[in-house]
């Protein structure tokens, strides 16, 4: 049985890995503190016999008894208001937190799977972003305090793989959606499932031509899951993500349709550096794992507004 380390796997998308990889036979040990992920997510695994939590600030090293085959780290405010928030934390859970984590990866001989990001291409010059893009970002802005420490995350992994030998693969993350995402967390799906929900303006930022590409989290986690476990990626960069590309403002148009309701669009102030084109290129990934996503955005969608309806109600 594999035994597999998970850090933030009480955030979005910890708990859903936590559950796939129990589902898949595996034995989980999650790691979290509660910053920006709750208890709720984790409610259907937490008394399961395979999974094991440790509430513990992962920028404080951590001793793990027996051994330990892959390491996730996945801690990590994600979403901008979250991260712009939290700045310090962010900083240190993506420097201290990857350094602890990866020293746990080389006591144990372990795996390592670090989630980066899209943010760490920036407001890319080119799209889709293909991994060998290097980016364009502005290194001391506001969102500097997540792309930054993504970018010195990577780094480092890449600096353990190449002096330690530990078998690190890096996957950048493009932005997901599903149900477990915070009904307040302030990104876009959220934001407009419930301003449509309880009939509020939905607020598009800037003019809305900026894009996005949103990928479900069963596929996502199914991704992550197959490059845990093929042998042979050590080393590698990879994006995840859906390559179906939207304006904002013609996903607003879809949220207000599928949910039938009578809110109004209206135009707000464009945060700083906020990317205007964001699309991954999956050639890369899709030719060293039997993965694509396969969640259309109709069928993702019904199950998070289902979601964060009962969130409404409750
Ligand atoms: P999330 O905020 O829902 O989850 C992050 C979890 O990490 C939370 O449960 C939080 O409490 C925990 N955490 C934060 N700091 C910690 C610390 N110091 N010690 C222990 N636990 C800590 O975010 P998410 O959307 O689930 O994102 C998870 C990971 O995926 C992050 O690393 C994020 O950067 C990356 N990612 C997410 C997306 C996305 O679209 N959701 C896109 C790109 C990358
Ligand atoms: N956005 C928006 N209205 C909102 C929330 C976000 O127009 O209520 C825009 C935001 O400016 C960005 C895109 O939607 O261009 C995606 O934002 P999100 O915070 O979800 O993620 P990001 O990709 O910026 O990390």
């Amino acid at each position: 049985m594999l035994r597999v380390l998970i850090t933030g796997v009480a955030g979005f998308i910890g708990s859903h890995l936590a559950t796939k990889f129990i589902e898949e036979g595996c034995y989980v040990i999650g790691i979290d503190n509660f910053l920006t992920g709750s208890p709720e997510n984790i409610s259907d695994i937490i008394d399961h016999e395979n999974f094991e939590f440790i509430e513990h600030d992962i920028i404080n090293p951590i001793k793990i008894e027996n051994n330990i085959d892959i390491v996730l780290h996945f801690a990590c405010p994600a979403s901008p208001e979250d991260y712009m928030e939290y700045q310090l934390e962010t900083l240190r859970v993506d420097s201290f937190g990857t350094h602890n984590t990866l020293e746990i990866a080389k006591e144990k001989n372990s795996r390592y799977i670090f989630a980066s990001t899209s943010e760490i291409y920036g407001d890319p010059l080119i799209n889709p972003q293909p991994e060998s893009y290097w980016g364009n970002v502005n290194t001391h802005g506001v969102r500097s305090v997540y792309d930054e420490s993504k970018r010195f995350s990577e780094a480092l992994s890449m600096a353990y793989f190449r002096k330690n030998k530990v078998d690190i693969r890096i996957v950048r993350i493009f932005n997901t959606y599903g149900p477990r995402m915070k009904i307040n967390d302030g990104r876009v799906v959220p934001n407009f499932i419930a301003q449509a929900l309880t009939h509020k303006d939905l607020t598009v930022y800037g003019d809305g031509k900026q894009t996005r590409s949103f990928c479900y989290v069963d596929d996502l986690v199914d991704g992550i899951y197959k490059i845990s476990i093929k042998d042979g990626l050590d080393g590698e960069i990879m994006n995840l993500g859906n390559p179906d590309e939207y304006k904002i403002i013609d996903f607003a148009e879809i949220i207000l349709q599928k949910i039938n309701s009578n809110s109004k669009i209206v135009y707000q102030e464009l945060p700083e550096d906020d990317p205007k084109l964001r699309c991954p290129d999956i050639t890369k990934v899709k030719g060293l794992i039997d993965w694509k996503p396969t969640v259309s955005l109709d069928e993702g969608l019904d199950n998070t507004i289902k979601f964060l309806k009962t969130k409404l109600e409750n």
